[in-house]
């Protein structure tokens, strides 16, 4: 029974690595069941992160442009039925400026976030320009 439990999270992982994705009820058996194959998740999130970034660390920055959000997530101090939480909303040239100084300080990543949105900015590519990547509407 353990043996063949073990079995499923092994090929629940090798799908996912596959195909990028899993169904809600294989993640939930995956979540319910972390602790009998932790070890070949592991090993398999290690392989891909040498796979995609070798031994080189990279920095990323991170402009969190706004905290106005329409989500709800219990665990967030920003979700949107939190009244006491101070919003914000930074302009253009705001978010500008925090790029430019990202790009000073050399960030291997600048990412503007706002909700679930994310949008990077590569720094050590061939065809990385700051003024031609940052477009903010
Ligand atoms: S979507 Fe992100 S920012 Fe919005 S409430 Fe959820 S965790 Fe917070």
């Amino acid at each position: 029974m353990q043996k063949q439990l073990i079995v499923t999270c092994k090929e629940l992982i090798d799908k996912l690595e596959k195909e990028n994705k899993l169904s809600y009820e294989e993640y939930l058996y995956l979540i319910k069941n972390r602790d009998k194959c932790a070890n070949y998740l592991y090993d398999k999130a290690s392989k891909m992160r040498e796979k995609i970034y070798g031994n080189k660390i990279y920095i990323r920055g991170l402009i969190e442009f706004s905290n106005y959000c329409k989500n709800d997530c219990l665990y967030c101090g920003i979700r949107r039925s939190n009244n006491r939480a101070e919003r914000y909303r930074l302009t253009k040239e705001e978010i500008l400026e925090c790029a430019e100084e990202g790009y000073k300080l050399r960030l291997s990543y600048i990412c503007y976030a706002k909700w679930r949105r994310y949008v990077f900015y590569r720094r050590n590519t061939n065809n990385y320009n700051k003024r031609n990547k940052i477009k903010i509407s």
